[in-house]
């Protein structure tokens, strides 16, 4: 088993949040729009992820973030607002639906506002985490697994996988039962059914954990010197570590993990929880 560790791009903007803007930010760039907008949570590496990426293409950015402002911002909000995020608070109801704030239509120019989908679903995101897989050898490996949240990602490896390779999905929701038509949605028909998602390790759900999943991540750290975030990548490393304990795979397999990094959101986590 090999783990590819997206998380080493940067400690703040890591991971495949990248490669999924890339193409987004290319066309906000061609199209001559000035203010990348896009949604997320106060914890969302998504979120964060755009308002670097914005800042280093010389975009201006807007966060319409779900819920009502608290008193103290997170950090991740915080560190957005430190690339020059403008943030614009939504009720959860106004979130749900994807409601543009009457204030940032008012503020700006709506003919400069580039709009990314929540979690950079979407074709363009796919294409860009297909570029995930030229940094390994792909023929290496018969497997491939990552996490996933809104599947995009998934979709992108699915796309660029060979044809003697299986794609394993963990999905972070829980019952998030739409998410393999999401994702058959970003595929070319011939790589619909090369897929699996395996729905067993949300741990409680989204941004659920357990005390149990906690002490995995301790563990998973002092015996291979991974960090791993309690969103995502933690429910990855049980779930292949289980998988494999389960024999699951067949004997000979070569394991291509993707490290998705999002250690960032870690930093919602009481100190002390984790010994990284
Ligand atoms: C966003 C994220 C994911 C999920 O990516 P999707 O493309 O939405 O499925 C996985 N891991 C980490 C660390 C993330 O930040």
């Amino acid at each position: 088993m090999d783990v590819l560790r997206l998380d080493l791009l940067h400690p703040v903007i890591s991971g495949n949040k990248w490669f999924k803007l890339k193409y987004y930010l290319q066309e906000a760039v061609n199209t001559g729009k000035k203010i990348l907008v896009t949604f997320g949570g106060a914890y969302s590496n998504h979120i964060v992820a755009a308002a670097a990426a914005a800042k280093e293409q010389g975009l201006q950015s807007a966060g319409i973030i779900r819920g009502e402002k608290g008193v103290h911002p997170s950090p991740t909000l915080m560190d957005a607002m430190g690339f020059g995020m403008e943030l614009y608070y939504t009720t959860r109801e106004n979130y749900k639906t994807k409601q543009i704030p009457s204030l940032l239509l008012e503020s700006h120019d709506p003919g400069d506002l580039y709009f990314i989908p929540e979690g950079g679903y979407g074709e363009k995101g796919a294409a860009g985490a297909e570029d995930i897989l030229d940094l390994v050898e792909l023929s290496d490996y018969s497997h491939i697994m990552a996490a996933a949240g809104t599947g995009t990602m998934l979709a992108g490896l699915i796309r660029g996988s060979l044809d003697h390779q299986q794609v394993t999905g963990i999905p972070v929701l829980k019952n998030n039962f739409s998410l393999e038509q999401e994702i058959e949605k970003l595929l070319p028909p011939e790589k619909k059914h090369r897929f699996t998602l395996l729905y067993d390790y949300h741990f409680g759900g989204y941004a659920k954990y357990t005390r149990g999943q906690t002490v995995f991540m301790n563990e998973w750290y002092q015996r291979t010197g991974i960090p791993s975030d309690f969103v995502y990548t933690a429910k990855l490393f049980f779930a292949v570590q289980d998988l494999v304990e389960k024999k699951y795979f067949p004997g000979g397999s070569r394991l291509l993990v993707i490290h998705s990094g999002g250690l960032q959101g870690n930093r919602s986590l009481d100190k002390g929880t984790l010994i990284f």
